[in-house]
């Protein structure tokens, strides 16, 4: 009788522990549960609305072009009628101050980008290419929003000194009162994938371009594509 008590006891004991473990452990795994849902929707919620037609990507209604998200090979629309008369009226304005702005590129095609990727990689590789032109259907040029830029005085057209012209300076500060942004910014390149280029303007209307004049953001930043971590988690 006395060994049954003890037996039952201990029985007891083994049930109450093991419950209490049981009890510890899953208290455990809702605290665990919540934080990492914290987490989950931290990171994962989408902070922008995506939406994809005939194989572009708008991202919060822009139409967005980079080293990761492409056109398709048959979009061709020609130069934006409305960037057009953007980029016009923000040369004329420059121009009027004495400056003197001259347009060097403007709609690309996907096969002209293709030939001038080619020959750029021939050139200097494909590793420095990338650091400075588009693989064929990632060119914003071929959005027909894009332009580059120059000066009459052409010795600094397309390179990283145009900035520090009296005309890259001057972009700097009045692109985005046109709605243009300097698409690939100083000190940018981990984000955009390209070196900087101050001769670069996108158009993506006044509003937009204000807002992210004044954050001194990356269009990647402003959509919320960067991190990259952020959007590769969203479903
Ligand atoms: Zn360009």
């Amino acid at each position: 009788m006395k060994k049954y008590v003890i037996l039952l006891s201990a029985l007891l004991l083994i049930v109450g522990c093991s419950n209490l473990k049981e009890q510890t452990a899953s208290k455990t795994d809702e605290v665990k549960k919540t934080v990492e849902e914290k987490v989950v929707k931290k990171i994962v919620k989408p902070q922008y609305e995506k939406k994809v037609i005939d194989g572009r990507t708008y991202i919060n209604g822009i139409l967005i072009v980079n080293k990761q998200i492409g056109l398709p090979k048959d979009y061709n629309p020609g130069e934006d009628p409305v960037a057009h008369q953007a980029i016009e009226q923000l040369m004329q304005a420059g121009n009027r101050t004495g400056l003197q702005f001259v347009l060097r590129s403007s709609f690309r095609s996907y096969d002209n980008q293709a030939m001038l990727y080619q020959n750029y990689v021939a050139r200097d590789g494909k590793a420095a290419a990338d650091t400075y032109s588009a693989e064929p259907g990632h060119s914003e040029h071929q959005t027909g929003l894009a332009y580059d830029v120059g000066s009459v005085v052409s010795a600094n057209d397309f390179r990283v000194s145009f900035g520090t012209t009296p005309e890259g300076e001057w972009l700097k500060h009045h692109a985005h009162e046109f709605g243009f942004i300097i698409r690939y910014g100083e000190g940018k390149t981990h984000i955009t994938g390209y070196q900087y280029e101050p001769w670069h303007v996108r158009y993506v209307g006044k509003k937009v371009a204000n807002e992210i004049y004044k954050s001194n953001k990356t269009l990647e930043e402003y959509l919320g594509l960067y991190p990259k971590d952020l959007t590769e988690t969203v479903k």
